[in-house]
């Protein structure tokens, strides 16, 4: 199994880099904001807990997330995910490696992608008049992007250490960020 995990701030490029990547290694999405709206979207009673820290800008409960995820690695057809925007936090990256572990597998790479905080926050304002997502509003937008500095952060730390965490200039085209996340996974997996 190809486990890819895509990091970045919101705004970094995760989700279009995401659709090429599993285009060009045949492996699933696994987004964790992209299921949260779906819940959102259907009104279901996880959705409604959900909205309420979207709409703000913070983090879903940990123990929201993860037992959202887990049935998701049952598909024994599946050879690989990417993973974005999970795991969010330090218990989320110890949650997926147990839950890896638990059935042989483990992630193979982290590919972080680097974008300056004011490039971020122009893409996120473009987004908002593309897509209309409420949580691309400015003073949201800010507010994500310092729940990341606080929370998200200390994941690249986890994976650093475990030797996985390999950093991508996100500034670049789409095309170069692409060439330069996949030389990465072609030359640094830990599972090819
Ligand atoms: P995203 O589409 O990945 O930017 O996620 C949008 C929002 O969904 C985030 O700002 C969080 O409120 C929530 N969310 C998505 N993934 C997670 C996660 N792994 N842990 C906690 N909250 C999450």
């Amino acid at each position: 199994m190809l486990n890819i995990l895509l990091f970045g701030p919101p705004g970094s490029g995760k989700g279009t880099q995401s659709k090429r990547l599993i285009q060009h290694y045949n492996l699933n999405h696994l987004s964790t904001g992209d299921i949260l709206r779906k819940e959102i979207a259907e009104q279901t009673p996880l959705g409604r807990i959900a909205q309420h820290y979207i709409d703000k800008g913070e983090l879903v409960p940990d123990e929201v997330v993860i037992s959202m995820i887990e049935e998701l690695f049952e598909d024994k057809a599946i050879k690989g995910f990417v993973f974005d925007g999970f795991p969010r936090t330090v218990p989320q990256a110890k949650a997926l490696d147990n839950m890896l572990l638990g059935r042989n597998k483990t992630i193979c790479i982290m590919v972080v992608l680097e974008v300056d905080k004011e490039e971020l926050i122009k893409r996120l304002l473009n987004r908002a008049s593309i897509e209309g997502r409420k949580d691309d509003e400015l003073h949201i937008i800010e507010n994500r992007i310092k729940v990341y500095q606080n929370q998200t952060a200390p994941v690249l730390d986890y994976y650093l250490k475990q030797g996985k965490a390999f950093k991508v200039n996100g500034m670049q085209t789409e095309d170069e960020v692409f060439k330069d996340v996949c030389y990465n996974i072609d030359n640094f997996s830990k599972c090819l």
